[in-house]
C-alpha cells in the first residue's frame, strides 16, 4: 500500500485508513464498558468548539501520519484523557452508506482538515506547523444541520460498535526548548523549555536528554 500523504482541507481520506482520537477516561469507563465493553456513543460527541466551527467536524487523527502520544501532546498530555478510540475509514463510509437516506446536510465521512490553534498573542486561530499535526482530520456529518438527533444518535451507537479502545501508553512528558537540540524537565533554567512533547517522541526526533537537570 502506498504511504499515506495528507491531503487538502475537505478532500475525503482514502479507504482503509484507520483514524483515532482520544477520549476522556470518564467517558469510556462507564459501568456497561467495564461490564460489557461496549463503548459509549458519547465518544463521537461533538466539542462546543466542534460545532461552533464553519464545517463541524469531529478531531481525529490518522494513525500512519500522527503518533497517539503526539496526539496526547496536543492535550498538554493530560490525565483526563485515557483512551484512544479507533475506527477506520471504510467502517465510518459503512454507517453513512446505512444512513444515507436521513442525510439533510454533510454525509458522514471522514476529511482532512488542517489543524489550527489560537495565537497566544492575539487569540487569532492560526495553522498548527507541528510535524505531528498532519495526520489531522474529522468526522464530518455528526452536526446538527447534518441528521436529526434521533438519526446523529443512530449514527454514533453503530460508530462506537465498530470503534476499539485502547488505554493511552504510560509516556512521559518532557520539555524541549525553542531550538529543539535537547529535552529537560519542568523548569530547568539551561533551556527554555517550553514545548511539551512526550519523551519518546523526543528521542525520535534525535533531541538528547539535558546534562545539568537530567531528566532520564
Ligand atoms: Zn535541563
Amino acid at each position: 500500500m502506498p504511504r499515506l500523504r495528507p491531503g487538502r482541507d475537505g478532500e475525503p481520506l482514502p479507504a482503509g485508513v484507520e483514524v483515532f482520537r482520544l477520549a476522556l477516561g470518564l467517558m469510556v469507563e462507564s459501568k456497561d464498558f467495564q461490564q460489557t465493553g461496549r463503548v459509549p456513543r458519547t465518544v463521537f460527541d461533538l466539542s462546543s468548539g466542534d460545532k461552533a466551527s464553519s464545517t463541524p467536524r469531529l478531531s481525529v487523527y490518522a494513525s500512519d501520519l500522527t503518533r497517539i502520544a503526539e496526539a496526547w501532546a496536543f492535550l498538554d498530555l493530560s490525565a483526563k484523557y485515557g483512551y484512544s478510540v479507533h475506527i477506520s475509514t471504510d467502517q465510518v463510509r459503512t454507517v453513512g452508506a446505512e444512513m444515507a437516506g436521513h442525510c439533510r446536510g454533510h454525509q458522514l465521512v471522514v476529511e482532512w482538515e488542517a489543524k489550527k490553534i489560537q495565537d497566544p498573542q492575539t487569540g487569532m486561530e492560526v495553522l498548527d506547523e507541528r510535524p505531528a499535526a498532519k495526520g489531522h482530520a474529522g468526522i464530518a456529518g455528526l452536526s446538527e444541520a447534518d441528521y436529526s438527533s434521533a438519526a446523529r444518535k443512530n449514527i454514533k451507537r453503530k460508530l462506537a460498535a465498530f470503534a476499539e479502545v485502547r488505554p493511552l501508553p504510560a509516556v512521559s512528558p518532557v520539555f524541549v526548548s525553542r531550538r529543539g537540540r535537547r529535552y529537560h524537565r519542568r523548569g530547568c533554567k539551561a533551556g527554555r523549555a517550553s514545548i511539551l512533547m512526550c519523551r519518546e517522541s523526543a528521542r525520535a526526533r534525535g533531541i538528547t536528554p539535558c546534562r545539568s537537570c537530567n531528566p532520564d
